[in-house]
């Protein structure tokens, strides 16, 4: 618990600005991007959801909206049939069942058309300031690597990392490791000569050791 705290905190050095890199103004624009973010990246959501958001304002619109419409917004998301149906399902149960208004709890949150226990994590964690653990495929990889969890099911891994980790941390926690997972502690070949924690990491040097080429391999943006 010592160890993983510390590198929480050694983390929050290291990212100070760690955030939910997808765009939102509003907990709707919030769920609706994170829904869409899955199999794809951040950056390609942020360039669909513009217009999406333009055209949907509500819970109501998207309710309403014309199934092939909504998949032509989000053909470049990737899976856009499946996600079309997940944005429409959402407004309408939030339509029928919460007036229109995204819940704000987990119970309810993951009774949503395509939304598990990441998406509603995030949800809370960022849109409402409930303390969220988003276990995504970079922090589950990084809480493996650390040596937090042996686990592979993320809700165990929550559940294991929970008990580690301060629960006012949690969301700052899930943004810290997965910029590190973005930017340094790569699946295939971390960075790990260039990493800030690999003193405090037992799988330092699974990955590239020299200072000069992993600092290379470090993304910056
Ligand atoms: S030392 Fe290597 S494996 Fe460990 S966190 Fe850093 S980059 Fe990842």
């Amino acid at each position: 618990m010592r160890r993983a705290r510390r590198t929480n905190r050694e983390l929050a050095s290291t990212y100070p600005d760690a955030h939910c890199e997808l765009d939102f103004t509003t907990p709707l624009e919030l769920l609706i991007a994170t829904v869409l973010s899955a199999q794809t990246t951040d950056k390609r959501v942020n360039l669909t959801t513009p217009e999406l958001f333009a055209r949907y304002p509500d819970a109501a619109a998207y309710a309403a909206a014309d199934r092939e419409d909504l998949e032509d917004i989000l053909r470049p998301t990737g899976f856009f049939r499946a996600k079309a149906q997940s944005v429409i399902g959402i407004g309408q149960a939030l339509v029928e069942r919460y007036d229109g208004q995204v819940p704000r709890s987990l119970d309810d949150l993951v009774t949503l058309p395509g939304v598990g226990r990441k998406t509603a994590n995030v949800v809370l964690g960022n849109a409402f300031g409930v303390p969220g653990l988003t276990v995504d495929t970079h922090f589950g990889r990084l809480v493996r690597r650390l040596g937090w969890t042996t686990e592979e099911d993320p809700v165990k891994v929550e559940t294991e990392v929970g008990e580690l980790i301060e629960k006012r941390e949690w969301t700052m926690l899930s943004h810290r490791l997965i910029f590190h997972g973005r930017r340094v502690c790569f699946a295939r070949r971390p960075a790990c000569g260039a990493c800030t924690i690999a003193q405090l990491c037992p799988s330092s040097g699974v990955g590239e050791t020299d200072p000069v080429v992993a600092a290379g391999m470090v993304k910056t943006d």
